[in-house]
């Protein structure tokens, strides 16, 4: 028998924080194998071109939406008919919504800046704002605040600019402590509640960076912490001036990127190359048994990092080498799901400005259709924001509503929603539905790994080293880490990699 590959770690995985925890291993010089089962890097966070899809055909895009937690609940006209009519030629599809927190200037900046730059790369800011009750607010970017907001808050008394700044001063305790308190209490104990704008308002943005629909289940802690160490620095720098944004030609092209950088520093990695079995010997990991293109193959290291979301680690590694109890609070870990329809449009309705911009609403269903809470909604049109994923003539709506797992397991709900979305749609700007050339409803119960509850966020997550089997170690968005879902995946493979090699790369 041949002697197992020695590696000094090895990843499995290729999502973003997999990614980041690899390269700046391979960075520092160590020895990295990256073992991924599909044919392409970015996990959730991968793309499809339409003509690849019209290709490979019906199955096949099932098969590596379903590989993350993502499936299609109906389209309009049938799948069949898009396919065959090769409606998706031209466009770019992610697994579904995909937009970068602060336009990739929050840990998304700081993991580049560590691997000295990603060449190759476009980003296309967008501004966001919240329609309620028929108004348009802005949101706040860089210097700039909605004049609106800003005479409420005045003649109320509201200091409802605390929600942005109250975070840069705060302590790290107090921080922690914050992680189980929730928005809604916060704002109760600021006075927010006291106009029903502003506290909609920022209701509308702490559910866009935790992914939450209930204002009394999203963590304020996760949301301060996040805007301390992401964006404080970045304030000083002064590339802090977007809400969001899309990376070009699609959210992978970043991972691939990533995997450019990762090989230029001495990095190996094996797509379509599942791992079976994470080995553990005398409570140490010793490597992995993988399925490659050439067989069966076992890697060695003494240090494995899985990327795979916490709840299906024992899928890889068996139980028994951890205490019951801690397996079975992973496995219970929560995470947050969401429609994430797509639209191809034959022609705007709404005005430029709007086009261009993230709209967000914080009812589209009431909790009285029987959703656990009031379902959020926010929109862009990707395409006039990045024209490259839409062909000339043609538009791409993207959107996402967040729903708890069961919900977006629920067919009935998700059938309301897909009934209601066109009709909200057509209130807000007539001609809406005549624009639609074809939709397709995707619905994903997987796109936070674990919710940023109160009682989940942030540092209750796994950690990123195991306590319990040595060499062990997880990056991603269910391990410790913060801020909105990608950035939160890439700041803990920034962790990770820090625990492995003994090493402050800035974020704790
Ligand atoms: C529809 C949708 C919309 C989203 N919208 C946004 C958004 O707008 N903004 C945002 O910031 N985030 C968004 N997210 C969330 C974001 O994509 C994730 O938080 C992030 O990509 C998670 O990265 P990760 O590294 O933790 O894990 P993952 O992306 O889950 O990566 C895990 C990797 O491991 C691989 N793998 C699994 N099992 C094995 C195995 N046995 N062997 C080898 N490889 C394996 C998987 O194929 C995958 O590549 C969205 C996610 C989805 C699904």
């Amino acid at each position: 028998m041949t002697e197992p590959r020695r590696y000094d770690a090895i990843v499995v995985g290729a999502g973003v924080g997999g990614l980041a925890v690899a390269t700046l291993l391979a960075k520092e010089g160590k020895k990295v194998l990256v073992l991924e089962q599909l044919d392409r890097p970015g996990g959730r966070a991968l793309s499809m071109r339409g003509e690849e899809i019209c290709d490979k055909g019906l199955d096949w895009y099932r098969k590596v939406l379903a590989s993350q937690y993502t499936y299609i609940a109906s389209s309009e006209p049938p799948m069949e008919e898009i396919i065959d009519r090769r409606l998706l030629d031209g466009f770019t599809l992610d697994v579904g919504y995909h937009a970068i927190s602060a336009n990739g200037a929050g840990y998304m900046l700081d993991f580049e800046d560590l691997i000295g730059g990603l060449p190759g790369v476009d980003k296309h800011g967008a501004m966001y704002g919240n329609y309620y009750r028929g108004t348009l607010y802005r949101d706040v970017a860089g210097s700039f605040i909605d004049p609106q907001l800003k005479k409420i808050g005045k003649e109320l008394k509201i200091p409802f600019l605390s929600f942005y700044s109250d975070a840069y001063t705060l302590p790290e305790e107090e921080i922690d402590r914050l992680e189980k308190v929730s928005f809604q209490q916060w704002a109760e104990a600021k006075g927010i509640t006291k106009s029903d704008v502003i506290f909609n308002h920022l209701h509308s943005v702490s559910t866009l960076f935790s992914t939450i629909n209930d204002p009394k289940d999203i963590s304020i802690g996760d949301i301060f912490r996040y805007f301390k160490h992401a964006f404080g620095p970045k304030l000083n720098r002064g590339v802090l001036g977007w809400v969001g944004g899309f990376v070009g030609r699609g959210t992978m092209e970043w991972s691939l990127a990533v995997v450019r950088r990762f090989r230029e520093f001495g990095g190996e990695i094996r797509f379509e190359s599942p791992v079976k079995e994470i080995l553990v010997e005398d409570g140490r990991v010793v490597g992995v048994r993988a399925q490659t293109t050439a067989g069966e193959e076992v890697f060695a290291a003494p240090c494995v990092v899985s990327n795979i979301p916490a709840q299906h680690t024992f899928r890889v590694i068996d139980r028994r080498h951890f205490p019951e109890q801690w397996a079975k609070k992973t496995e219970s870990l929560y995470g947050y799901g969401s429609y994430v329809p797509y639209m191809g449009l034959n022609r705007l309705v709404m005005p430029e400005e709007e086009a261009k911009m993230g709209i967000k609403h914080t009812c589209v269903l009431p909790r009285t259709e029987g959703f656990d809470y009031d379902v959020y909604i926010c929109w862009n049109i990707q395409s006039a924001v990045d024209p490259s994923v839409a062909p000339a003539g043609k538009y791409l709506y993207t959107a996402y509503l967040p729903l708890t797992e069961k919900e977006a397991l629920n067919r009935d709900l998700v059938g309301k929603l897909i009934k209601r979305l066109p009709e909200f749609m057509e209130e807000i700007y007539p001609g809406f539905r005549e624009s639609i050339d074809w939709k397709i409803d995707l619905v994903c119960w997987k796109l936070e790994g674990v919710a940023k509850s109160i009682s989940q966020a942030g540092t209750q997550k796994v950690p990123v080293k195991s306590e319990h089997v040595e060499g062990l170690y997880f990056a991603g968005d269910t391990a410790k880490g913060y801020g909105v879902a990608m950035d939160c995946a890439i700041a803990s493979g920034v962790i990770c990699a820090g625990e492995i090699l003994g090493k402050d790369f800035g974020i704790r």
